[in-house]
C-alpha cells in the first residue's frame, strides 16, 4: 500500500482557484459561456474542457491519482464512453473484466457492435486468462477494483504490466475504492476514471465523471471528448471541488464505519454471507492489503434464508434503500433488481449476484446507530 502525501491538504487546497479580487477563501465560479478571444491562451469554452473551474478541478483530481492530468465530465458514463470513443476505433478489440459496473457492461454489450469493436470478458483476471483472451488486434484492458457488487479485487500492477507488455491502454474504474484508499497509476495503470457521482461528490447531488491520466493520454481524449460534448457544468464542477475538500475525512470514516460493520455481520448468526476485502476471510484480502490504503465504504451480504429480505429492506430506518452509493448517509440496495437488472438473469447467475444479495453502502453516521438498525431489522424479518 503505497503512501499518499497529504491527502486532506491536497482535497483542500490542490487546484485551488483564488480570489484575486475580493481576497475571498472559497473559489469564485465563472459561468461564463462567452469569453474575449483576443488575448493570451486558448479560447476559452464549457464544452472544451477549459473554463477555470473546470480546470482548477481538474487539477486536484489529478493530484489525488498522482497523475499529470485530468478532465471533468458530466457524468461517470460520460468518461468511460469517451475514453472508448477516444482510444478505440473499428476492428479494435478490448479485454474487460467480466464483474464490473452494470452501466459499463451495457455500454459494452449494447454498443459496440455497432461501432465494430470487439471484446472479450473475462470472469477472473490473472495472467493466463489475460493470455488467452489478447488478440493481434487488442488495444485495451479495463478493469474495476473493488468491482461492484461482489468487491471483487483485481491484481492492479499485474494488468498494467500486462498492458505494457502488449502495448495495450491499460484502464481502472477506481470509483469502488476512491483516491483516498487507491491510487492505480502508482501500480503503472494509464487511465484512471471515477464516477464522481459517488464518493468524489459524497453528498448523494451530483452526477458527474473524472479522468486522471498523462498530459498525453488527456490530449488525445480531450480531442474526442470535446467532439462528445460531455463536459460538467461549471455550476456543478463548483459544488464538486466544494464537496471534494471533505473527500479525505468522509472516506476515512466510511473505510472505518465499513470494516467494524463487516465484521458484525459476519459473526451474525441470522447473515449468510459478507463480502467485503478487509475481511480477513474475503479471499483476496491479502492483495486488498497490498494496493489498497484501507478498504473502502462499500460491501454486499446476504441474510440467513430465515430471514425475508424484503421485509429487512422495509424495516429498516435509519439505512435508505436507495440507488446508488458513497454518500454521507448509509443506503443499500439489491442489485438484482437496480443496477444489475439490465443483465439477464442468467448474465447475474455467472456473475455470482443472487436476487438475495444486498449491496451496503456505509455512511459516515455513528456506527452503533447502524448497527443498531440493521440488527432491529433482521429480529423483525425473520421468517415463522
Ligand atoms: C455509478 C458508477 C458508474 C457510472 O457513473 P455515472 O456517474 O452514474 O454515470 C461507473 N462505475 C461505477 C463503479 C459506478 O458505481
Amino acid at each position: 500500500m503505497k503512501h499518499i502525501e497529504n491527502p486532506n491538504h491536497i482535497c483542500v487546497h490542490a487546484g485551488e482557484l483564488h480570489d484575486t479580487i475580493y481576497g475571498g477563501a472559497t473559489a469564485p465560479i465563472y459561468t461564463s459561456t462567452a469569453y474575449d478571444y483576443r488575448g493570451e491562451g486558448t479560447n476559452l469554452y464549457p464544452r472544451y474542457f477549459n473554463t477555470p473551474n473546470q480546470v482548477a478541478l481538474a487539477k486536484k483530481i489529478a493530484a489525488l491519482e498522482n497523475t499529470e492530468a485530468g478532465l471533468i465530465f458530466g457524468s461517470g458514463m460520460a468518461a468511460i464512453s469517451a475514453i472508448f470513443m477516444a482510444f478505440l476505433k473499428t476492428g479494435d478489440h478490448i479485454i474487460l473484466q467480466r464483474n464490473i459496473y452494470g452501466g459499463t457492461s451495457h455500454f459494452v454489450t449494447a454498443e459496440f457492435e455497432n461501432l465494430g469493436i470487439h471484446f472479450t470478458m473475462i470472469e477472473h483476471i490473472d495472467q493466463s486468462s489475460l493470455e488467452a483472451a489478447l488478440t493481434s488486434n487488442t488495444k485495451m484492458v479495463y478493469i474495476e477494483t473493488p468491482s461492484n457488487p461482489l468487491l471483487e479485487i483485481v491484481d492492479i500492477s499485474l494488468v498494467a504490466a500486462f498492458a505494457k507488455a502488449n502495448s495495450l491502454t491499460s484502464v481502472i474504474d477506481n470509483t469502488f475504492a476512491s483516491p483516498i484508499n487507491q491510487n492505480p497509476a502508482n501500480y503503472g495503470i494509464d487511465i484512471i476514471m471515477h464516477s464522481a457521482t459517488k464518493y468524489l461528490g459524497g453528498h448523494s447531488d451530483i452526477c458527474a465523471g473524472t479522468v486522471s491520466a498523462s498530459q498525453l493520454h488527456i490530449d488525445k481524449l480531450w480531442k474526442t471528448a470535446k467532439n462528445y460534448g460531455g463536459s460538467l457544468s461549471d455550476q456543478t464542477v463548483y459544488l464538486l471541488e466544494r464537496s471534494m475538500k471533505t473527500l479525505g475525512l468522509r472516506v476515512q470514516a466510511q473505510s472505518q464505519n465499513a470494516l467494524e460493520l463487516a465484521q458484525f455481520l459476519e459473526n451474525h448468526e441470522s447473515v449468510k454471507k459478507v463480502y467485503y476485502p478487509g475481511l480477513k476471510s474475503h479471499p483476496q484480502h491479502e492483495l486488498a492489503t497490498a494496493q489498497m490504503r484501507a478498504y473502502g465504504g462499500m460491501m454486499s451480504f446476504e441474510l440467513h434464508d430465515s430471514i425475508d429480505t424484503a421485509a429487512f429492506l422495509e424495516a429498516l430506518e435509519i439505512v435508505k434503500p436507495a440507488l446508488s452509493l458513497a454518500g454521507v448517509e448509509s443506503t443499500i440496495l439489491a442489485p438484482s433488481t437496480t443496477s444489475h437488472s439490465l443483465l439477464t438473469p442468467e448474465q447475474r447467475a455467472a456473475q455470482g449476484i443472487s436476487d438475495f444479495l444486498l449491496r451496503f453502502s456505509v455512511g459516515i453516521e455513528e456506527v452503533a446507530i447502524i448497527k443498531a438498525d440493521l440488527d432491529q431489522a433482521i429480529t423483525v424479518s425473520k421468517k415463522s
